[in-house]
């Protein structure tokens, strides 16, 4: 489309880097993978009313656009390098183009990384982007390791993204005024991929995911890969003030079990190596907390505050839900 339009793009987000033998501007950009590390490669596409409410500030697409990527890199435990970017828009309109470069560019610059390409079409919005990143030979943190006895952790708070969104959707908008309205919000519009803990969890962490569809949906994507069950504590589950103070318990723990779009990491670790790893992971920020453990079985249970066991049904997103 518009050559304006990807001027603007590569200006904005412009970022050297010398594996970058040549980046936006030709038929493809040229390449060159240090030597010896794998790729991690992930995409994600967002759409509209979708991944995204309607009405979100263009920035804080871009952000999340990549955000949502960046996190399947940190939970592979991958260090990110490249990205390339297809947009689909109604219309070229610079105005987005400009807000979208800016929380992209927000994101990407501390991590070096670099827009090395992409597409641009028109039609009905729809944003996908992929990254690469750099792992070596066989460290990759799968989904698959887990280990009966093993510890389950999570890293942050669980369910502002989800309280955000429901926010939103309850009242058309927040309260500017209320910082805990605005903390939910920024956790749905701006998640924070955990790339330094991913790539700390290289081995260390027996298996790892990062939740976008919900804690229980992306741990049951463990226990299915690991051939295990998982056992959690819902008092144990992490949870923000603002959540706390915003919803009543019921609701708080809802949302940190089957809420989508935190982008923590869920991890396990041998239950020996759980302090070591906490403290670790501690000084890197934004920590862990142990939530659970790995069991013989299927499937993942939740023991309620009260000590009886949950029922879960609804596990959480999906994606071809109505
Ligand atoms: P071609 O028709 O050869 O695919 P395009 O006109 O689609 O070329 O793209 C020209 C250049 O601009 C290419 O290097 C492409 O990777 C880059 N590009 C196009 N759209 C985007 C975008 N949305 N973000 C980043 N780079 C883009
Ligand atoms: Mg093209």
């Amino acid at each position: 489309m518009e050559f304006d339009l990807i001027e603007l793009i590569r200006r904005r987000t412009a970022q050297s880097r010398d594996d970058v033998r040549l980046g936006i501007g030709d038929d493809a950009a040229v390449l060159a993978p240090p030597p010896g590390q794998e790729l991690a490669v992930a995409i994600d596409t967002m759409v509209e009313g979708v991944h995204y409410p309607p009405g979100t500030a263009p920035a804080d697409i871009g952000w999340k656009a990549l955000a949502v990527n960046l996190s399947d890199l940190a939970a592979m435990g991958a260090s990110p390098a490249w990205a390339l970017l297809a947009l689909t828009l109604p219309r070229p309109d610079p105005e987005f183009i400009e807000g979208f470069a800016e929380g992209f560019a927000q994101l990407a610059q501390p991590y070096r990384l670099a827009l090395i390409g992409g597409d641009t079409t028109r039609g009905p919005m729809t944003i996908s982007v992929a990254v690469h990143g750099f792992v070596s030979p066989g460290k990759a943190l799968l989904r698959s390791g887990a280990r009966v006895g093993d510890a389950v952790l999570v890293t942050g708070t669980l369910g502002d993204a989800a309280a955000g969104l429901q926010l939103l959707q309850r009242g058309g908008r927040i309260d500017e005024n209320d910082a805990r309205q605005v903390f939910l919000l920024e956790r749905l519009n701006r998640p924070t991929p955990r790339l330094s803990t991913g790539m700390a969890l290289r081995e260390r962490a027996t298996s790892c995911i990062d939740v976008s569809d919900g804690l229980l949906a992306d741990l049951g994507h463990i226990c299915v890969a690991s051939g295990v069950a998982a056992e959690i504590d819902a008092v144990l589950l992490p949870l923000s003030p603002a959540l706390h103070d915003v919803f009543d318990d019921t609701a708080a723990r809802d949302f940190a079990l089957s809420g989508g779009d935190d982008y923590e990491l869920c991890f396990t670790v041998p239950a020996a190596r759980v302090a070591e790893v906490q403290a670790d992971l501690a000084r890197l920020g934004c920590g862990a907390t142990r939530i659970g453990r790995i069991v013989e079985g299927s499937g993942v249970r939740v023991r309620d505050v009260d000590g009886q066991w949950l029922e879960t049904a609804g596990q959480g997103w999906d994606h071809f839900a109505a």
